[in-house]
Parts: structure tokens; sequence; C-alpha cells
């Protein structure tokens, strides 16, 4: 893909879909930059890519969503040619429920998190002239979900600054996209099955075979799926995609374009 001896930070990779993209640039030569709030599980990923792939791994644990948890991340990380942007997702709940702070909380992680570290980085990628961006949103910003109305509503706000900047940078060389998962197969999805099963009673194993009938693929994505697309999105050959939302659901999402 072109991309090899480049630095990659991946924000939220120790476990999931951030993961499945810092292995898939480990896979293309790429040396990373991975953070998560817990040491252990983020040291342990980072000595298991080391191992298969042979690219230098730098550690940063700290929480992305706060200001001092990116400053930790810029300071580890050096000059960076590509970001993926991740956090963790919002509480599912009822928007009867949600408050100030419920949605400033969103806000911080799933929209402010990725423009702070894309103000932080992006300049520097421009004034060399090379940079590729890949915030991980949701589906949500095409098709909202009922139970995750913090997601939708913070996801817009990322994805409407996105569509700004990524043009505004397109000339110097810096590729800016979004890459929209639908259900896949990690920790958070369990977590949200969970949830579905508190509100109908049913199994979780049920709700988990219950909803992968629902998308045509009748399953759900694979992490390393997620990751390929992601290193795509990096890739020399990526130049031409400015500014777009890359829909992975396995056909959930039903339309014609
Ligand atoms: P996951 O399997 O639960 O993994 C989350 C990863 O992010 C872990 O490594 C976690 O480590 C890290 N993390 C969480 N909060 C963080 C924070 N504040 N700062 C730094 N690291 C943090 O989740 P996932 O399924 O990969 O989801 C990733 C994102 O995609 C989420 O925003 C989710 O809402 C969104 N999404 C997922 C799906 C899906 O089907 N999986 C669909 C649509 C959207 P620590 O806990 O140690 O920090």
């Amino acid at each position: 893909m072109g991309i090899a001896g480049r630095r990659a930070l991946v924000c939220a990779s120790s476990k999931g879909l951030g993961r499945g993209c810092a292995e898939a640039l480990a896979a293309e030569g790429v040396d990373l930059v991975l953070n998560a709030r817990s040491a252990d599980t983020l040291e342990v990923t980072a000595e298991e890519i080391r191992a298969v792939h042979g690219v230098k791994v730098t550690t940063v644990p700290a929480d992305v969503t706060t200001d001092q948890g990116r400053a930790a991340i810029l300071e580890q990380a050096g000059d960076l040619d590509i970001v993926v942007n991740n956090a963790g997702g919002p509480p599912p709940g009822s928007w009867r429920d949600w408050d100030r702070d419920a949605f400033i909380a969103a806000f911080d992680a799933n929209a402010y998190a990725a423009i702070a570290l894309m103000q932080a980085t992006v300049p520097a990628m421009c004034d060399r002239g090379w940079g590729r961006v890949v915030n991980i949103t949701s589906v949500s910003v095409k098709q909202p979900i009922g139970v995750l109305g913090l997601s939708n509503t913070a996801r817009a706000a990322l994805t409407g600054f996105v569509a700004g900047i990524a043009r505004d940078v397109a000339d110097q060389g810096v590729v800016i996209n979004n890459l929209l998962p639908g259900l896949h197969a990690t920790d958070r999805t369990v977590g949200l099955d969970t949830y579905e099963s508190s509100l109908t009673g049913e199994g979780v194993a049920d709700v988990s075979a219950r909803r992968q009938t629902t998308i045509p693929a009748r399953r759900y994505g694979s992490t390393s799926e997620f990751g390929a697309t992601c290193a795509f999105m990096c890739s020399v050959q990526a130049g031409f995609m400015i500014g777009q939302n890359i829909l992975l659901d396995g056909g959930a999402f039903n339309s014609t374009l």
C-alpha cells in the first residue's frame, strides 16, 4: 500500500475496531503509537503486534477524551503521518433521560477528541505534504439508532467538521475520511446485545443471533475486515478519496446509493 515506514497513531486501540486498524497498519510495515486507558491490556496488545509484525510500537495509556490524555499522547507520538481517531461509544439509554452533562461527555469522546487531534496533527502533515486521517464514527450518522441518541448527535457534529477540513487540506497531500462501522463482533456489541437483552428479556445469545439475521451478510463484521478497510484508506492508493463516509455494515443500511 506504499506506507511501510510511516508512523501512525491509533487511538483507543487495545481491543476491538481500533486494534483491528492497528494490526492492519502493522501488516503494511507502519510503526505505531497505540493508546487505551488500561495500561495492562494495551501493553499485551502492543507486544502481540510487535511479535507478529516486527514494527515499532509505542504505548500511551491515557484517556483520549481529556485534554491531559491527548497531551500525553501527542508528547510521545512525535511526527505522525497517519492518525486513526477512535474512542469508546456513549452509553445506550432513552432520549428522555440525557442531560447536558451526558451530551457534553458524548461530544468530548465522539467528536471533540478527534477534532482536537486533527487540529494538533494535520498542520504538520500539510507542511510535509503527506498525511492520512481516518475517523471511526458509526452507521448512526446515516441511520439513527434509537437507544444511541448520544452517538447520533455527537458523531453528526464530527461528520460536519470533517466534511469541511477534508476539502481544505486535500491539495496538500492530506487525505481525511470517516469509516462508519455497522455491527461488528467486539466487546461494544456484546454490551449493546446485553442492554437489549435487559429490555426484552431474551437471552444475550438470542439477541445476538436475531440481530445478525437483520444484516444481509447474516453475521457481524470482523475487526480484521474493518482494519483492512482502514489500512486502504491510509494507503497511497487512497489519495483521491476526500471527505468520504465509508460504510462497513454487511448491507444493513438499505439504500440504492
Ligand atoms: P471496544 O471493543 O469496546 O473497544 C474499545 C477500545 O477503546 C478499547 O481498547 C478501550 O480500552 C478503548 N477506549 C475506550 N474508551 C477510551 C478512552 N476514553 N480513551 C482511550 N481509549 C479508550 O469498542 P469497539 O467496538 O471497537 O468500538 C470502537 C468505536 O466504534 C466506539 O466509539 C463504538 O461506539 C463505535 N462503533 C462500534 C460498532 C461495533 O459494532 N463494534 C458499531 C458502530 C460504532 P480501555 O477501556 O482500556 O480504554
